[in-house]
């Protein structure tokens, strides 16, 4: 033991554990913080979408190390006076841009809950990992899947699927490639999923070590959805030359337009071929809430897994992606990893055995199943549901008006809550480009942008529960307005050529 630790006094002053010297001070600060955030919710349509950072306000995050204390009132105001006024604005109704949903006050009172508990939800026997339990339960109703299914909360879905990929590489290669590494045989494996799936899926195949060439993206139809003869065609020139096809990816939601493969035919092609069948099911598999949209998803229940996000179209408050695995014992074969300090009981505190540690790679974890299941408890799933369909007739109602305005241009079709259209111009790339950019510093929508067979778009996703009409009627004269500027501006501004588009 050094010096410095012996001399350390033992005996604690109430000042020198974390805790306050006075509770009720930082009750009422808590209770002020508490209101404020509940006002700033309620009173979110008087703010603007988002607003660009002033310099004063970065540099005020490019502060030394604290190492003094500082007073907690203080500590809120710089909160409540540059970080709560500078967020996404995802929680406003006007946001659309990517998919981001809206959270709600009922989640951000869960997660304050689950912060006091300061629960870890890695293991060990206690209620948390019940609830947990719980919402695996509901999505095995939700999708039809066995008793025997496993489920497990993760970041997001892009977590979801790297785990997806990682599950379906054990079960092809059996759990030795877990110590020898994935080998000649592993090198051998092809994934498949189409054009128009999520980037995270490359990533996936990059970051399990297969590299992302291993994965063949296929054509997609005029409606974005796979091209399963294609498909077909592709797994037999795969095997033909001694490829091993492992993975199939179907998307139930593409980020760009929100199209759904035809799923039933995707699951019937990977039994016949004997290929794991991987759901990315990000934002759209929630659509399995709403009548409308559920005879969409069908054949997802026959998944080997699924990847979905609470916080897109759950309204739960950012971060809480999950995975489902038909088969339980496949997905523990892919994470367990006994260690003597993870030791199993059968009673006492340790006991609750297998774990969430034994289906991912986290320890540690923290208790995202609390927002979620006060969510679906306080709504309950019919009202998800329909707020779910009320999104796709936004989505319509935004559709039929720029059908109706010869300024404005469709450029796909509009398949659930997303929408992508552009101001017609000369140039159109580049002034689509500006008008969003506009548009969001103007703080009177968030509309993001994609690229649609090689033309910029304008790219609406309604997700948020409290985007209205009048929202999406705010954004569309916002459109006409910055086009007509800048599509006229154009002619007197010195061309400035614009760099390439990304792609
Ligand atoms: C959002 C999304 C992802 C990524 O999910 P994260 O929760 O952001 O990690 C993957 N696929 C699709 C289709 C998505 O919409």
């Amino acid at each position: 033991m050094t010096r410095l630790l012996r001399e350390t006094p033992l005996r604690a002053e109430a000042s020198e554990t974390l805790d306050p010297q006075n509770w009720d001070e930082l009750r009422a600060l808590g209770h002020r913080m508490l209101d404020d955030m509940i006002d700033y919710i309620a009173s979110v349509r008087d703010r603007p979408v988002w607003q660009p950072i002033p310099d004063r306000v970065r540099a005020r995050f490019r502060e030394q190390l604290p190492r003094e204390a500082s007073d907690l009132g203080e500590v809120y105001r710089t909160f409540a006076d540059f970080v709560a006024p500078y967020a996404t604005g995802n929680v406003h109704p006007g946001f659309m841009g990517w998919v981001h949903g809206g959270g709600s006050a009922v989640g951000m009172l869960a997660e304050m809950l689950a912060a006091g508990l300061n629960a870890n939800l890695g293991g060990r026997d206690h209620v948390p990992i019940e609830v947990e339990r719980q919402i695996v339960q509901w999505m095995r109703e939700m999708f039809a899947f066995p008793d025997t299914a496993s489920g497990i909360f993760v970041t997001g879905t892009s977590m979801a699927n790297l785990m997806a990929v990682l599950v379906a590489r054990t079960a092809v290669l059996g759990k030795l490639a877990r110590q020898h590494g994935i080998g000649n045989d592993g090198a051998l494996l092809t994934a498949y999923t189409s054009k128009a799936a999520h980037g995270c899926i490359s990533k996936a195949m990059d970051i399990a070590g297969f590299g992302s060439d291993a994965l063949r993206c296929i054509g997609v139809d005029q409606a974005h959805r796979i091209d399963v003869r294609a498909l077909r065609d592709q797994i037999a020139r795969d095997r033909e030359i001694g490829f091993k096809p492992f993975l199939v990816v179907g998307s139930a939601g593409t980020v760009d337009i929100g199209a759904i493969d035809a799923l039933g035919e995707l699951a019937a092609l990977c039994a016949e071929e004997n290929i794991w069948f991987h759901v990315d099911g990000a934002f759209g598999a929630l659509g399995i809430l709403s009548p409308a949209l559920a005879p969409l998803l069908a054949g997802i229940e026959r998944a080997d897994s699924i990847a979905l996000d609470f916080h897109k179209w759950g309204q739960v408050p950012y971060d809480a992606g999950f995975l489902m695995v038909r088969d339980g014992e496949r997905h523990r074969e892919a994470f367990a990893a006994p260690a003597a300090y993870l030791r199993r009981e059968t009673r006492g505190l340790a006991a609750g055995s297998p774990w969430p540690c034994d289906m991912g790679p986290d320890l540690s974890r923290g208790f995202r199943a609390l927002k979620t299941w006060f969510t679906l408890k306080t709504y309950g799933t019919d009202k998800l549901g329909a707020i779910i369909t009320r999104s796709c007739a936004l989505a319509g109602y935004l559709e039929a008006r720029i059908l109706a305005e010869p300024r404005l241009e469709l450029l796909a079709p509009v398949n659930l809550n997303i929408v992508c259209f552009r101001y017609a111009c000369e140039d159109a790339d580049k002034v689509n480009g500006q008008i969003v950019v506009d548009i969001q510093e103007s703080g009177i929508a968030a509309p993001s942008t994609t690229v649609i067979d090689g033309r910029l778009a304008i790219r609406a996703a309604i997700v948020n529960h409290r985007t209205d009409v009048c929202d999406i009627d705010a954004m569309i004269a916002a459109v006409l307005e910055f086009g007509a500027q800048r599509s006229s501006r154009r002619d007197r501004l010195p061309d400035i050529e614009a760099p390439p588009l990304a792609l």
